[in-house]
C-alpha cells in the first residue's frame, strides 16, 4: 500500500483518528490484527468527509459497522477503517405510508424497537441481528422470514465517482445475503436507508420482537462469534450439514463449532482468526466430502490466512 499521509489525516480528523488499532476490539468475534488507523465518525457529515478525504489522498479504506459479518486476519489489514456510528432515526407515523429513516450506523435492534414503540411494524425481524443498517443494506441481511429486500424502500449512497445518489431497492439487485454493492465491490459508502412500515399496535410489534429474541436464545449460542459462517444451500441448512458431518463441539485452538448451532464458531476467549478459519475450512471440506455440497461463506473474510 502507498504510504499513508498520517499528518494530513491527523489534521483532518484530530481525536477521531486512532492509530494502530486492534480489530479484535471492534469485531463481534473478538479476533483480528491491527489496522494502521481507525476513524470514528458520529454524523453523516463526518462519514462523507472521511470517505472523501481518503479517496482524495488515494488511501484505501473500509467502512465498518458492528463488525458482525467480517473475519479479519490476525495479520491485520493494510487499510484505514471508518467506524460508522452515525445513528439518527426519523420515524414517520403520520403519512399515509409510514416509514422509518435511519442513518447507516444505526443499530438494527434500535431501529426495530424504536419503530415498535411508535406502533410501526416491519422491522421486527431485524431486532436480534447484531449489525448496523449499513452492514445490513450492504449484505441483504435477513432473519425470521424477511430481509432487507422486503423492508428497504431506498438507500442514500455516496459513490466515489458519482457523488450522493438515491438508490431504490431494485437497484441494489438483492440476492440471498448479497447485493450488487457486495458482489461488484463498488467504491461506495451507504449513508442512510428508508424502510417501509405498516401500522400496528405497539404491543403486537413488541410481542413479535420478544418472540424472535426468545427463539434466538433457544437456538443460537451465546458468546463471541460472527454468526452463521456459511449460507444455507438450496433446500437445506448449513448448520444441519455440519452437524451431520459430526463436527459439533469440534475445537481448534480456542475456537469451537458450537454444540448448540453448528453453523456458529464460538471464540472461547483467546481464539485467533486463524483458529476460526481452520474450523471453517474443516467444516467445508468435511461437508463436501460426505455430502458433495460445497458450502459458500456468508461472512466476509478480510486479509491473509494460511
Ligand atoms: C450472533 C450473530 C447473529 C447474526 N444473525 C444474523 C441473521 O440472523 N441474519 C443476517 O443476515 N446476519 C446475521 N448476522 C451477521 C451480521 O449481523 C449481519 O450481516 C449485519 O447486517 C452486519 O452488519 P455490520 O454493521 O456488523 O457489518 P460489518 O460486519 O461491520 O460489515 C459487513 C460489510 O458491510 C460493509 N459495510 C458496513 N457498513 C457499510 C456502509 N455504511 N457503507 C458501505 N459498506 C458498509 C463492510 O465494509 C463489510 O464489507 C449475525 C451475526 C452475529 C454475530
Amino acid at each position: 500500500m502507498a504510504e499513508i499521509p498520517f499528518d494530513k489525516l491527523r489534521t483532518a480528523f484530530g481525536a477521531n483518528l486512532h492509530e494502530h488499532v486492534s480489530m479484535a476490539n471492534y469485531t463481534t468475534a473478538r479476533v483480528g490484527g491491527h489496522v494502521p488507523a481507525l476513524i470514528s465518525v458520529h454524523t453523516l457529515e463526518d462519514l462523507v468527509k472521511a470517505a472523501q478525504t481518503l479517496w482524495d489522498v488515494s488511501t484505501p479504506f473500509i467502512v465498518m459497522g458492528s463488525g458482525s459479518n467480517i473475519l479479519v486476519s490476525d495479520q491485520g489489514l493494510d487499510v484505514i477503517v471508518i467506524h460508522n456510528r452515525a445513528h439518527n432515526l426519523e420515524i414517520d407515523t403520520k403519512s399515509e405510508m409510514p416509514s422509518v429513516y435511519a442513518e447507516s450506523g444505526a443499530i438494527l435492534g434500535t431501529v426495530a424497537r424504536q419503530s415498535a414503540l411508535r406502533g410501526l411494524s416491519g422491522m421486527e425481524w431485524a431486532a436480534p441481528v447484531p449489525g448496523t443498517v449499513g452492514g445490513a443494506v450492504y449484505g441483504n441481511a435477513g432473519a425470521h422470514g424477511s430481509d432487507m429486500k422486503n423492508s428497504l424502500i431506498m438507500a442514500k449512497i455516496l459513490h466515489k465517482n458519482k457523488g450522493i445518489e438515491d438508490w431504490p431497492v431494485d437497484k441494489l439487485d438483492y440476492q440471498y445475503r448479497s447485493s450488487i454493492l457486495k458482489r461488484e465491490k463498488m467504491p461506495v459508502v451507504i449513508l442512510s436507508a428508508i424502510f417501509n412500515m405498516t401500522r400496528s399496535s405497539r404491543e403486537e410489534a413488541w410481542e413479535k420482537i420478544k418472540a424472535f429474541q426468545e427463539y434466538r436464545k433457544e437456538t443460537q449460542p451465546p458468546g463471541a462469534s460472527i454468526g452463521s459462517m456459511f449460507k444455507n444451500p438450496v433446500d437445506d441448512y448449513a448448520g444441519r450439514l455440519i452437524d451431520a458431518a459430526g463436527l459439533k463441539g469440534r475445537r481448534i485452538g480456542r475456537a469451537m463449532i458450537s454444540p448448540i448451532h453448528a453453523n456458529f464458531v464460538i471464540n472461547l476467549e483467546g481464539a485467533s482468526a486463524q483458529d476460526i478459519w481452520e474450523l471453517m475450512k474443516l467444516a467445508r471440506e468435511t461437508v463436501n466430502k460426505k455430502f458433495g455440497i460445497l458450502l459458500e461463506p456468508e461472512i466476509e473474510v478480510l486479509g491473509k490466512f494460511d
